[in-house]
């Protein structure tokens, strides 16, 4: 079967063949989070479609090397290089250091990965670990000349950029064009131009993460690290970048020119970009209260859902779109997902026991009915990596698994080649690319226990006793379970 791969290039706007740089091996950059506050969905589903896309190339066989950054300072509340670093921010708030809050939203944001069995990158490089490599970078564009310093800060001179280069390559837009749309610079008459951006910034006395450098104490910009850590790990060029469709227009332009500047060349050959998430309709957004956090949707305690939804049938829900398309909340659309993931977990635990009978005759319409639906899994990744047309061939390929499994066998004879390629193909998608496993909620043992056990712990709260209720509470926490308490009681949980 032939086998070749296509992605939607940001950078072409078109779909091209993907052709690695030296073959066998990838080399993947996507922008990591900045861990300052809890994850949101919509990162997510980000890190879930590169998940996905990860797990593609690694069943092609290739050997992938994954980066995926950890932002942990330089950070800003705007893009235009001003406001407070998110970290420090957050770390003033809580009075806590910023390596405590980096520390906390770090972790978590590993395990929510996990729980969605997002696989880990190859290397998650965090900005403060590579301050020389990050200081070395600005020095470099300073002396090629498209740089210049100010009073302990360095920016990107953008318009001399541009002179020789494309700087609007990535979001497609002309320099006049991105000028006359760009508000004029408050109090932050330091930079020459508009466009410009910060590669180092000084650090005003009361700044808490600052570093020594050629031009003072101060932090990195945010866009550099990423070019930094990029360089550093997968070379001057690479194969894939990735990152939300919100980082093209700024945070990525200004990684090209970065790069550009001091390497004399683009990165990447191929940069792909997830959609955003929207809820019924509206685009997702804290002050609409519209947008929720993983354990929110597991426990089904947002006022716009009506009950939880486990980790498996999220991603499963995120994988019925394509990873450049929106996708839209709703409970009506998350519980249809529901169903539909249930319906091939269940074949999938078919497999384990499903064997061939006796073969008599085969029936080649059967069997190449079969094998044709095998290669549609294999179009619909091959096809820029749409996840919703592997998943209809999958859907197909359940009705087969279960029309041979049980004794109700009724459909035609194949081949025991067929028989087992049929099984291969969807456990491999299932599992391996697709990255769904069995809900562990479906266990019935554990079901049964854990209902005992938030009887017991009712009636402990019912006689006011809640030493007993917490000490059950946190016992249960410890070994990764939640209890969901609302105004009835305790009647849900969750894995964490
Ligand atoms: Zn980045």
């Amino acid at each position: 079967m032939e086998q070749k791969l296509f992605v939607y290039n940001t950078l072409t706007r078109k779909k091209e063949e993907f052709i690695p740089l030296n073959p066998g091996h990838v080399g993947m950059y996507v922008c990591g989070p900045t861990v300052y506050s809890d994850v949101h969905i919509g990162n997510c589903r980000t890190f879930i479609c590169f998940d996905l896309i990860f797990r593609y190339l690694l069943h092609l066989g290739y050997k992938v090397r994954y980066v995926r950054n950890i932002t942990d300072a330089g950070h800003l509340e705007s893009d235009a290089d001003e406001g407070e670093d998110k970290i420090s921010k957050k770390a003033k708030i809580a009075q806590l250091e910023p390596m405590e809050i980096v520390q906390k939203y770090t972790v978590d944001f590993h395990n929510v990965m996990q729980v969605f069995n997002a696989l880990p990158p190859s290397i998650e490089p965090t900005a403060t670990g590579h301050i020389i490599e990050q200081i070395e970078l600005v020095k470099d564009i300073l002396e090629k000349g498209y740089a210049y310093e100010v009073d302990g800060s360095v920016y990107f001179d953008v318009e001399k950029y541009n002179q020789t280069q494309d700087y609007g390559i990535l979001n497609g837009r002309k320099l006049e064009d991105m000028l006359n749309n760009t508000r004029n610079l408050g109090g932050q008459n330091e930079k020459h131009g508009k466009l410009d951006f910060a590669l180092w910034i000084k650090a005003k006395p009361e700044h808490l993460m600052k570093w020594p450098s050629p031009w003072g104490l101060g932090f990195p910009g945010w866009h550099l690290e990423c070019s930094a850590m990029s360089n550093k790990y997968l070379g001057h060029q690479f194969d894939i970048h990735g990152g939300g469709i919100d980082l093209m227009p700024t945070h990525h332009t200004n990684e090209i020119a970065q790069n550009v500047a001091c390497c004399g060349k683009n990165p990447a050959s191929y940069w792909l970009h997830t959609n955003m998430l929207t809820t019924n309709g509206q685009k997702m957004s804290k002050s609409l209260g519209n947008s929720f956090l993983p354990h929110e949707l597991f426990l089904g305690s947002h006022p716009l859902l009506k009950k939880g939804y486990s980790p498996m049938t999220v991603r499963f829900f995120f994988m019925q779109a394509s990873y450049r398309s929106t996708v839209d909340f709703s409970n009506e659309a998350i519980e249809a997902a529901e169903i539909f993931y249930k319906k091939l977990a269940e074949s999938a635990k078919k497999l384990v026991t499903l064997q061939q009978n006796a073969i008599t005759t085969v029936d080649e319409e059967t069997n190449k009915a079969i094998n044709d639906i095998c290669d549609d899994c294999y179009h619909g990744m091959n096809d820029n990596f749409n996840s919703p047309k592997t998943l209809d061939a999958l859907n197909n390929l359940s009705k087969w698994i279960n029309s041979y499994s049980g004794n109700n066998r009724n459909s035609g004879e194949i081949s025991a080649e067929t028989f087992d390629r049929m099984k291969k193909t969807y456990n491999d998608f299932f599992f391996d690319v697709l990255g769904l496993k069995q809900d562990d909620n479906e266990n019935a043992d554990t079901d049964d226990l854990m209902n005992l056990v938030i009887t017991l712990r009712n009636e402990a709260k019912t006689n006011k006793d809640y030493a007993t209720s917490d000490k059950i509470r946190e016992g249960l926490k410890s070994i990764g379970f939640q209890l969901n308490d609302n105004k009835q009681g305790t009647t849900d949980w969750i894995r964490i």
